[in-house]
């Protein structure tokens, strides 16, 4: 009887303990990718994170099929589809690696329990954090609301667990089995294709991905802490939507940093994606309630959809926003910094409600996930777990002249706001500070 392996955010072979299980239970073995639009509360990818997955599918398929394996699409509501392709196949065994978010650990507990009950094996495995939630907590037992002694604690845990070769066959079962034509997902946009930016700066896929950690580490380590503020640096890892999709196991990432050394920075960086996803853990809704309830008293004028539309075009009139906004627009990533700056620039200038940037950020990132874009909205918009205080808003002139002192960054995205003639900011930098201080006023009267 054939073990199911189920892909989710484990787009990899190597450091995939789920198919180790599987290869090493010795049946044939049918590898499952499932694209759940249906069930409760799993939220429709973004438009760039469809591009990827398109992308990363394609070259999970190949590798696949290169071991020995055929890549098994379905789509429909994941527990469904699951159940039916044990009953077709007559399969003995389930794995697959664990989720973190709300509705999919609920989808995933029930079908544990159902096809156990069936006589089913079925295990599951850490794979996509270095620490689960449920393993660091604070001396009372409860779960961390601040970073810096959240990540005291996960170091002082054992190491994360040395990642596992990657397998060089995988026995595929003989039969054939239905599969859906990818193309038929209509992943990729069509009319009109906006992504050729993305296909300019992108390759998605398990090896791209080893290649660029291979090159970040080489070449960019070592500078990491000087210049990983400055967004014309090109020093950070881009890994980011490597690691949404597992093409990159942070299993391998941690000890590959670990033997270059030097990487204590770059790991608390590991260190914030470990901290958002135990947020999201203990807090599911996070994408759409504030985590300080005070927050909800904030008094959110009526919002103004042309400034809306202005921050998501890039035509603020903000060099360094407008450049931001263009640069992901483009390519799908921002830098972390600029990240920062356009995020606050709409919350506390545009005075517009953080949901509505990070809806705009979950559509247009190709790292856009699940945890990571609310967690850090929140803690720009001061509603989040360990979150910049309210009153601390990013001015967007200091912060370009801080961390793209020569330009650099803003004459690559948006040159036409740079000289005497660019054009006038959308809002008064100052006014609109005073403003958001004085919503601000409301929350603290709630605290
Ligand atoms: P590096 O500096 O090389 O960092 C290495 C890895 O650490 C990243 O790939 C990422 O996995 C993790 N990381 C770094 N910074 C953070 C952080 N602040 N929070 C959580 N993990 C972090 N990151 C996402 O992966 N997905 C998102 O949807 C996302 N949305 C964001 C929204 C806002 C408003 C802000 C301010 C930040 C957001 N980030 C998000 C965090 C951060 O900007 C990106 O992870 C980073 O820019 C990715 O580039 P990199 O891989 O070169 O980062």
């Amino acid at each position: 009887r054939p073990s199911i392996v189920w892909f989710r955010d484990d787009l990899r072979l190597a450091d995939n303990p789920a198919l180790r299980a599987a290869i090493d239970r010795g049946e044939p073995i049918i590898a499952l990718y499932v694209l759940d639009e249906e069930s409760p509360g799993i939220r429709a990818l973004g438009g760039a994170s469809r591009w990827w997955l398109h992308h990363s599918l394609v070259s999970l398929g190949e590798r696949l099929r290169e071991r020995g394996a055929t890549l098994v699409l379905r789509r429909g509501p994941a527990e469904r589809i699951v159940r039916e392709l044990v009953t077709d196949a007559s399969a003995g065994a389930v794995f697959w690696n664990r989720r973190y978010g709300g509705p999919e650990r609920a989808i995933d507990a029930e079908l544990k329990s159902g096809l156990r009950e069936q006589g089913v094996e079925v295990a599951s495995f850490a794979a996509s954090l270095l620490f689960e939630p449920w393993t660091v907590t604070t001396g009372a037992g409860t779960h961390f609301s601040v970073f810096t002694p959240f990540w005291r604690a996960c170091l002082a845990l054992p190491s994360p667990r040395s990642p596992l070769p990657e397998p060089r066959e995988v026995d595929g079962i003989r039969r054939s089995m239905a599969s859906d034509a990818l193309r038929d997902w209509d992943l990729l946009p069509r009319h009109p294709d906006w992504a050729a930016g993305l296909r300019e700066t992108w390759e998605p896929g398990e090896p791209a991905a080893r290649r660029r950690l291979r090159a970040f580490l080489e070449d960019d380590l070592a500078t990491y802490d000087r210049a990983r503020d400055e967004p014309a640096a090109g020093a950070t890892s881009l890994l980011s939507p490597r690691l949404r999709w597992g093409e990159v196991s942070p299993y391998t990432v941690w000890h590959e940093t670990v033997t270059a050394g030097h990487g204590g920075r770059f790991l608390s960086e590991l260190g914030w994606r470990e901290f958002a996803w135990h947020t999201l853990f203990h807090f599911p809704e996070l994408a759409t309630k504030n985590l300080r309830p005070e927050f909800d008293a904030f008094p959110w004028p009526p919002l103004e959809p042309a400034h809306l539309e202005a921050w998501q075009r890039g035509r603020t009139g903000v060099p360094l926003v407008d450049a931001g906004m263009r640069e992901l627009w483009t390519t799908g990533y921002m830098h972390n910094r600029v990240r920062m700056v356009t995020a606050s620039f709409l919350v506390k200038n545009l005075l517009i409600d953080w949901r509505r940037g990070e809806e705009w950020f979950w559509d247009t990132l190709v790292d856009a996930d699940e945890a990571n874009n609310p967690f850090n909205w929140q803690w720009v918009a001061g509603s989040g777990a360990d979150a910049a205080p309210y009153f601390r808003i990013f001015n967007p002139e200091l912060q370009a002249k801080k961390f793209d002192a020569d330009g650099h960054y803003v004459r690559e995205w948006a040159p036409e706001s740079l000289g005497d003639d660019g054009p006038e900011p959308l809002v008064d930098l100052g006014e609109t500070r005073t403003a958001a201080l004085a919503a601000y006023e409301h929350v603290k009267r709630a605290a």
